[in-house]
């Protein structure tokens, strides 16, 4: 048991133990549960059902049903105002929610929070969007009139990965639902809590039961069973490319349509006229934030010959200024999620040492006092990574930035386009015409100049090339969850 739950529950109450669908809380059909661990300390927090295929089953006819109910019937902006009171609810209990998102996902408080409000911010940029769906008219002549309708998909298949739970499902069924289709949730099975949350919180403020199911359970069995269900007109999966093209290939075999929003391995590059001072934090967080497991973090560090070993003295420094400890504390960087990615980032290092790569800071698993027993890692900054190396290619999901040296822009392109990702890069400079050049010739679904994770929730993003299929956030998601339906009249 984790020492720290008895103090978040003083503060939330009990922590969810069932799952939710119907707008109601239900066991799984086959009466098995998972835990829940506090990654901190490795102690257990909790546990949910384990579901799979038949709770799966049960979820979907829900939805189903419920794209007949009082859901269709809901004027647009009822619909709309429906998922501002939603989104407004969420700001309210931010504080409960980052709570229980730090005790289950370890982030520092801080960034739960921001998190959460992300969430809220979701339901309220989608509200505004549902009375606005308009259609086009086509002109085909004197005698017919051509129009089209944005109708909703029907029943949507959400499968979240665990590094910012709740935020990630909201991105995906604010847009869906605002389109007027249902939802089927499947959460990380490393961190179901938060998403359990929004469930019942969505019933309460309104939202008619059955609109929203969630299911609990493991990827191999409940997720599975959600990409592969015959009555899921879309699949909106992120997590890691080889479980896409999985969830893909389950989707094809009904024809359902996917938006996968897969890993990165993304370029952050240094010319010798940027303003270093700005550079390090940036850099810092757009590498560290999250423990490092954001899927666009700038984890390749170019820079420019002549600053190189200036800018990584400065990355080593404040690396090892950052605190670790447990999320609840606020320190800079929390644990990993689990033991398992623990042992995969350590790998990823140990592998790294053996072929004679340099690690100029970090590289080990801390014992933090008082969280014995947590997924710990240090900040890790290696040195003079040549691009081909596994460490520049491979996306480790942990606090490692690999830095290499460049002798020009023509150089760091190459370079930044050089692996099978393409979701984010980013470039600082004074030289407007080489940042430009940059933007256009880099293979980024976003591109940030001066200045590292600079786009917010109402800005288009998604991967080219191994980073994934479509675009999640701001208008460009609502083209994931309309069917266009085009009507002439003759005469
Ligand atoms: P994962 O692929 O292991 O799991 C993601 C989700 O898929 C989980 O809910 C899991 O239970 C489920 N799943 C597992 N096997 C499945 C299967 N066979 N069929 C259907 N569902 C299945 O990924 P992860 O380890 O949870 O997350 C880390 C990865 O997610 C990283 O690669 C990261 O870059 C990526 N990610 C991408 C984005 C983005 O927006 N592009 C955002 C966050 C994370």
């Amino acid at each position: 048991m984790s020492p720290r739950l008895a103090e978040v529950e003083a503060v939330t109450g009990k922590l969810p133990t069932q799952m939710f669908v119907g707008g109601t809380h239900v066991e799984a059909l086959n009466g098995e549960r998972l835990d829940t661990l506090d990654p901190a300390t490795g102690g257990v927090i909790g546990s949910v059902p384990a579901g799979d295929a038949g709770d799966i089953d049960a979820a979907v006819a829900d939805a189903k049903r419920a794209l007949k109910g009082p859901w269709a019937d809901m004027a647009p902006r009822e619909r709309g105002r429906l998922l501002w009171r939603i989104g407004e609810a969420i700001r309210e209990r931010a504080d409960h929610f980052a709570l229980v998102e730090t005790l289950d996902q370890g982030k520092p408080l801080k960034e739960a929070r921001v998190t959460i409000l992300r969430t809220a911010d979701y339901f309220c940029y989608y509200a505004g969007i549902v009375d606005k769906l308009q259609g086009e008219t086509v002109p085909l002549g004197n005698n017919k009139t051509c129009f089209t309708l944005n109708e909703p998909i029907g029943v949507t298949g959400h499968i979240v990965p665990w590094n910012v739970p709740v935020s990630m499902v909201a991105r995906g069924i604010a847009p869906a639902l605002a389109c007027g289709n249902t939802a089927v949730v499947k959460p990380a099975e490393d961190t179901p809590l938060s998403a359990i949350l929004l469930a019942e919180l969505m019933v309460e403020i309104g939202l008619p039961p059955g609109v929203c199911n969630l299911v609990t359970g493991y990827g191999e069995t409940a997720g599975a069973a959600l990409a592969a269900h015959k009555d899921v007109g879309h699949v909106t999966f992120t997590g890691s490319v080889e479980t896409g093209k999985a969830v893909m290939i389950a989707a094809a075999s009904h024809l359902a349509s996917v938006t996968l929003e897969l890993g990165g391995k993304s370029p952050h590059l240094i010319l010798k006229d940027a303003d270093l001072d700005k550079v390090v934090p940036d850099a810092l967080a757009g590498v560290y934030r999250n423990a490092g497991q954001i899927c666009s973090a700038g984890t390749r560090l170019l820079a420019e010959r002549e600053i190189c070993d200036e800018l990584t003295e400065r990355l080593v420094a404040g690396a090892q200024n950052m605190t670790l400890g447990h999320g609840l504390d606020s320190p800079d960087m929390g644990p990993l999620v689990s033991n398992r990615q623990l042992q995969t980032v350590t790998g990823f290092v140990e592998r790294a040492k053996e072929r004679g790569i340099t690690i100029l800071t970090g590289g080990n698993a801390p014992v933090i006092d008082g969280c014995e027993g947590g997924f710990f890692f240090e900040p890790t900054v290696a040195a003079h990574v040549p691009a081909s190396d596994e460490l520049a290619q491979e996306e480790v999901f942990g606090p490692v930035l690999a830095v290499m040296s460049v002798g020009s822009l023509e150089e760091a392109i190459e370079i930044a386009n050089g692996t099978a990702y393409g979701l984010a890069a980013g470039i600082h400079t004074q030289d407007i015409s080489k940042a430009m050049r940059f933007a256009r010739q880099v293979e980024a679904g976003q591109v940030f100049i001066n200045g590292y994770h600079g786009a917010g929730d109402t800005v288009p993003f998604g991967g080219f090339k191994q980073s994934g299929i479509g675009r999640e956030k701001g208008l460009a998601a609502l083209a994931n969850y309309c069917e266009t339906k085009a009507i002439t009249v003759t005469g």
